[in-house]
């Protein structure tokens, strides 16, 4: 097949490069995922949704390009039409049909108080479905899972203490369960569009990317917020904000994670560029497995 300039441009914004991968890469994506797009299963459980909405904010390339050319969604709970014991059957199906190819994307924790039941996610020939059944069974026989967001890769704010539910982390629950399938895990409440774009993009063009020992993509969790922050010169020079008006000052005194976080925030920026956290307000380190009871309270208290 042809895969054409056009194409390219359309893929990478009018750039040169998308995300630091050549054209030629980003055209053997393209076509690759024309001639054989993968089966993506994406499952939610204890969340709020945030991750996907952050997913449909892509822009670049935007989320109708990823959908219809670059993978092929066979299940998504909240973008899907169909409903019900339908909806479960179609996930059941896609998962035979596609058994050890299909890539699983789980948003939200894993609730296994209750032996799960405190997160149902359907019913199917009359028995009860819970994000655990679905975690350990689709995760089980899946190429490659992606958990995306916070909650699925480390717990997140459903896990918080004192976690009434018991939700596990994506991770935990394979360990559990022995269950050897690869995992990379997304951090980020919610992640990056980028990020969750950008893994499956280097997925299609050279195969799992290099992770941390937390098992985020080094491409994206690499470099520390606070080394390449604006307002580092201010921290070296002591002069820290007392308020949120104060742009000429560095807001650690505020509660700024910058220092204990890694991610590019600082060069993604967010909202399509607009702006990032620590414009307006400071990093809570929202990338870290120790999000979120480890960076409480996520603001201090200053004094006059
Ligand atoms: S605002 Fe945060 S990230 Fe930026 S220099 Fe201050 S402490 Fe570091
Ligand atoms: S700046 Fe900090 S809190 Fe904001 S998205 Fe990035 S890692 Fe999360």
């Amino acid at each position: 097949m042809t895969v054409t300039r056009r194409d390219f441009l359309k893929v990478c914004g009018g750039t040169a490069t998308f995300l630091g991968f050549s054209k030629l890469q980003v055209l053997e994506a393209l076509a690759q995922a024309k001639e054989g797009k993968p089966a993506v299963l994406w499952i939610q459980g204890a969340g709020c949704t945030g991750c996907s909405v952050s997913l449909l904010n892509a822009v670049d390339p935007d989320i109708a390009k990823v959908l219809l050319e670059i993978i092929s969604l066979k299940f998504h709970p909240t973008v899907m039409a169909a409903a019900g014991e339908m909806a479960m059957a179609k996930l059941y199906d896609a998962a035979k049909t596609y058994d050890g190819k299909y890539f699983l994307v789980v948003e939200g924790g894993v609730p296994t108080g209750a032996n799960g039941h405190y997160c149902m996610v359907g019913e199917y020939k009359g028995k009860d479905v819970t994000m655990l059944d679905l975690t350990k069974r689709l995760g089980h026989r899946a190429a490659g899972v992606l958990a995306v967001g916070a909650c699925a890769a480390f717990g997140g704010i459903p896990a918080a203490k004192p976690n009434p539910t018991g939700v596990k982390s994506v991770q935990q629950i394979f360990k559990d369960n022995g269950i050897k399938t690869p995992l990379i895990n997304i951090g980020g409440c919610p992640p990056h569009p980028t990020w969750m774009v950008g893994t499956i993009a280097h997925i299609l063009t050279k195969g799992l990317p290099e992770v941390d020992g937390y098992k985020r993509p080094k491409l994206f969790f690499n470099n520390n917020i606070h080394d390449n922050c604006p307002y580092l010169k201010h921290y070296d020079a002591q002069k820290f904000a007392k308020t949120w008006g104060e742009k000429d000052a560095c807001r650690v005194k505020l509660g700024c994670k910058g220092p204990d976080t890694n991610a590019d925030c600082y060069k993604k920026i967010w909202n399509n560029g607009v702006n990032w956290c620590v414009d307006n307000a400071i990093c809570i380190g929202c990338v870290e497995p120790t999000f979120p009871d480890g960076v409480s309270p996520l603001y201090e208290q200053t004094t006059g």
